[in-house]
């Protein structure tokens, strides 16, 4: 099955964000659970969480996606920063685990002049300290950053030093961003096969469980993370279409956030169906 959907907006509660989502072609959804900008979250409605599940059952749903705020930072130099990322986290793994079939994404943090090396042990104790507790989702997922400013994660082997040092490894994954990736310098329109070799090489394709499908608006290795349509950026319809239909790729969940309003999304979703090969 292909299991494809956007990036949506969790204002009007979950269930709405599902029969949206089936309004687009959609068979999954990506949403933040809190003001991506920090702040409350807002608890879960028992009545909405059941109408979620019953939809998900009844249209054929692929697992949905709860992206972490950004502006949790783990490996924030202020404690304050640092706090602030591991409550959040904790909450939103507890959130995540309520919701059926949800995984749950996070950026790795920026080292802020600290070095890659002195942030990697601050992240990996806070997913630590969060996934030590009783619920928590299927996954939780590690995003590929494209290694702007002080962000860690934009090589593979960062993200297995992370991943080497949380003790539930067998909650813990990557999810790869295709703006990211390219952005950060790895080449996924001309050797996308050896990518992909190399991330089996560092990090284990067994680890891979969920795909950003972004275009980029800048050239290989920029660092710049400005995500594209699809089709109008330097990735292109063809190098996406080898991507959707990759046989290690195929059967992951794809989540699009690429710059568009909901027609345009149905429009980009119903594009990426007609390059799916059966
Ligand atoms: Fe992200
Ligand atoms: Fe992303
Ligand atoms: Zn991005």
């Amino acid at each position: 099955m292909f299991v494809i959907g956007c990036h949506l907006s969790v204002s009007k509660g979950y269930l709405a964000m599902a029969k949206t989502a089936t309004a687009i072609g959609a068979n999954t959804f990506q949403f933040f659970p809190r003001n991506p900008r920090g702040g409350a979250s807002k608890p879960l409605d028992a009545e909405d969480v059941a109408g979620l599940s019953a939809w998900m059952e009844a249209h054929d749903f692929g697992p949905i996606l709860c992206h972490g705020a950004y502006t949790m930072n783990g490996a924030a130099a202020k404690a304050e920063t640092r706090d602030f990322a591991r409550r959040a986290l904790r909450e939103d793994l507890a959130k995540a685990a309520a919701l059926p079939h949800c995984l749950y994404n996070l950026h790795p943090g920026s080292h802020v002049r600290q070095g890659t090396e002195a942030a990697i042990p601050l992240i990996a104790d806070m997913l630590n300290e969060a996934m030590d507790q009783e619920s928590i989702p299927p996954f939780v997922l590690l995003e590929t950053m494209a290694g702007k400013g002080t962000e860690v994660g934009r090589t593979f082997e960062e993200l297995a030093a992370i991943s080497d040092r949380v003790e539930r490894k067998d909650r813990m994954g990557v999810c790869l961003d295709t703006c990211h990736v390219y952005d950060g310098g790895y080449d996924i329109v001309e050797h996308l096969s050896d990518v992909l070799d190399e991330f089996d090489r560092v990090l284990g394709l067994s680890r891979l469980h969920a795909v950003h499908l972004n275009d980029d608006k800048n050239p290989l290795g920029s660092h710049k993370d400005r995500h594209e349509k699809i089709g109008e950026g330097t990735i292109g319809t063809a190098a996406m279409a080898r991507i959707i239909n990759e046989p290690r790729l195929r059967d992951l969940p794809f989540y699009l956030e690429t710059p568009n309003e909901l027609p345009e999304y149905a429009a980009e979703i119903a594009l990426l169906k007609s390059l799916r090969e059966e």
